[in-house]
């Protein structure tokens, strides 16, 4: 099917995605002529206005980026990149004494000094908090220092469909905005933004932006992909039968509450007294074999939180409310979902994809910071990081790159889908599969079943965003079956422990209509003191 574009558009970049790392990419271009482009409304569009428990900083007292890179370092499965890390941690203070700057309103204490919160796995209070609706203010402060719409073009509601290539070099984007018609935006820079992939599975924190439109597109262009089997599920979701499930932050455990089954008994009673606050992986997986085994799960929150529920959490509240659900008076039911997605596309420090004029930032790319499994509110962080390294990776590559030469009358030759698919259907069955079989328990056969059913699915004329979701399905799949351990929040039944040859990373490229997997050994992390 040939379909004509209904305008051309021309910018000095385009940014796909408005959540955090896209706002904050933006922001460094001030001066040049961007293209914003975002599926939800500014300020409200992916994960990052979800973020509740924080965003994490060495700024307190006691506190160093050295520490910060140790704790990141320590839970992520020794596997990740100490460079990467050591660039979080050092230029994670201050990026975020520029956040305070633009306006953002964290809580502070009696004497005005930012109030930290200690997260688990952190050594330091080290997690500055808005209640617990931190995304929310994060992006609205971001939001509001957007250079102005002579400059800055923001599309909301606008699907990035296709990047446009010409020879090895990213050209433009093909989007859908929001009034249906189809525009090509050439730039002379694209910069994937588009956050997690969460909604690829069926039972997800994440919001339906976050189905990993960006890996499909990286893709579909050439780009190489990165440790795409590190997958984090979240231990407590609200379980009643909302989709996306609404998150009940880890602070709740922090604060005592326990988990328990429909009798009453603990679930993680055979871990100890402090089964509740063990590494998210763990919990999760103790909650799964639970469920697994015909049990309801509940976060009881009666004892340790009791009446205090709706003034110290009250996200949480007001969601458990929504669903007629008190938790003052009753358990809440809950139960894990996917979360946050560690892998990406493969970035260099600087954000740049192994594609000419394509970048990458946030929770699409993989700078390898997170290793095998996140360690909370890194992520929020991360945007900010590497958001503003894009923007100055980006704009000292503009002064050489000239403006890409592209034949403009071109048409957008799309597969014709088959009318008789029902992509609801076809995205329902994808999701479900990877819920099951891709999920937080994973082994050889179940991992095959599901690819066998992924690739006789890839051959089918399906519509296109169905098309890039069964893509990302297919990668993460193929990524997970070649691991053959456990490592971080990757869990094989049929592999159980971490073997120490595969400290390795796993990097898919395409190969025509091919996957092609190399591995790529780890670097000793480094005396990060001394880079930190
Ligand atoms: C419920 C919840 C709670 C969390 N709590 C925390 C926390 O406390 N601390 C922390 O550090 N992290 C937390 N996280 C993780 C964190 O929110 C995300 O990792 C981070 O916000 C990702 O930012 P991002 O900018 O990469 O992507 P996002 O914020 O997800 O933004 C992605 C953007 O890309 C756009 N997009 C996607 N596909 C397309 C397309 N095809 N075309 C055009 N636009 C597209 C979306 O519309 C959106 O604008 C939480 C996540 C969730 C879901």
């Amino acid at each position: 099917m040939k379909v004509r574009f209904e305008a051309v558009r021309e910018a000095d970049v385009v940014v796909i995605g408005a959540g955090v790392a896209g706002l904050s990419v933006a922001r460094g271009l001030a001066g040049l002529r961007v293209d914003l482009l975002a599926r939800g409304p500014l300020g409200q569009s992916g994960s990052s206005p979800w973020a509740q428990g924080g965003i994490a900083g060495a700024v307190g007292a006691g506190d160093s980026p050295a520490l910060h890179a140790r704790d990141t370092l320590a839970v992520a499965g020794e596997i990740a990149d100490a460079a990467a890390v050591a660039r979080l941690t050092r230029e994670g203070p201050e990026r975020l004494s520029e956040l305070v700057a633009l306006g953002a309103r964290f809580d502070r204490d009696a004497s005005g000094a930012l109030d930290l919160a200690r997260e688990a796995a952190h050594s330091r209070p080290r997690v500055l908090h808005a209640r617990d609706a931190t995304g929310a203010e994060v992006v609205r402060a971001l939001s509001s220092s957007l250079p102005g719409p002579e400059r800055t073009t923001v599309f909301e509601g606008a699907r990035a469909l296709e990047l446009v290539t010409t020879g090895a070099r990213v050209a433009g984007v093909i989007a859908q905005h929001a009034d249906g018609a189809l525009v090509l935006h050439l730039a002379r820079a694209v910069v994937l933004a588009t956050g997690g992939l969460g909604h690829a599975y069926a039972r997800t924190t994440n919001p339906s932006e976050a189905r990993g439109d960006g890996l499909a597109l990286a893709w579909r262009a050439g780009a190489r992909l990165a440790d795409l089997e590190f997958v984090q599920f979240h231990p407590t979701a609200l379980d009643a039968g909302a989709d996306p499930m609404p998150l009940l932050t880890e602070a709740l455990r922090g604060a005592g509450a326990v988990l328990i089954d429909e009798q009453c008994r603990r679930v993680l009673a055979d871990a100890g007294s402090n089964a509740e606050l063990l590494p998210r992986d763990v919990v999760a997986r103790g909650l799964w074999a639970a469920l697994g085994a015909g049990h309801r799960t509940f976060l009881d929150t009666r004892g340790a939180v009791g009446e205090a529920l709706p003034g110290r959490f009250p996200t949480a509240f007001e969601a458990c409310r929504r669903h007629g659900i008190d938790p003052r008076r009753e358990p809440i039911p809950v139960a894990p979902a996917a979360h946050y997605h560690m892998g990406g596309v493969d970035v260099d420090l600087d954000g740049r994809t192994s594609l000419d004029g394509l970048w990458a930032a946030g929770e699409v790319a993989c700078t390898g910071a997170h290793g095998a499994n996140r360690l909370a509110s890194n992520s929020l962080l991360e945007g900010l990081v590497f958001g503003e390294r894009v923007a100055e990776s980006v704009r000292e590559a503009l002064r050489h790159l000239p403006a890409p030469s592209l034949d403009r009358s071109e048409w957008l030759t799309a597969p014709d889908a088959d009318p008789a698919q029902d992509p609801a259907a076809v995205e329902s069955e994808i999701r479900r599969l990877m819920w099951e079989n891709v999920g937080l328990v994973r082994s050889r056969d179940g991992l095959r079943a599901a690819l066998a059913r992924f690739d006789a699915l890839a051959e089918q004329r399906l519509h296109g965003p169905s098309r890039s979701l069964v893509t990302v399905a297919r990668l993460v799949a193929t990524a997970a079956l070649a691991r053959t351990e456990s490592r971080g929040a990757h869990f094989r039944s049929d592999h159980p422990a971490a073997d120490p040859s595969w400290r390795r990373r796993i990097l898919l490229s395409p190969d025509g209509p091919d996957i092609r997997l190399e591995t790529e050994a780890v670097a000793e992390p480094e005396a990060v003191e001394a880079c930190a």
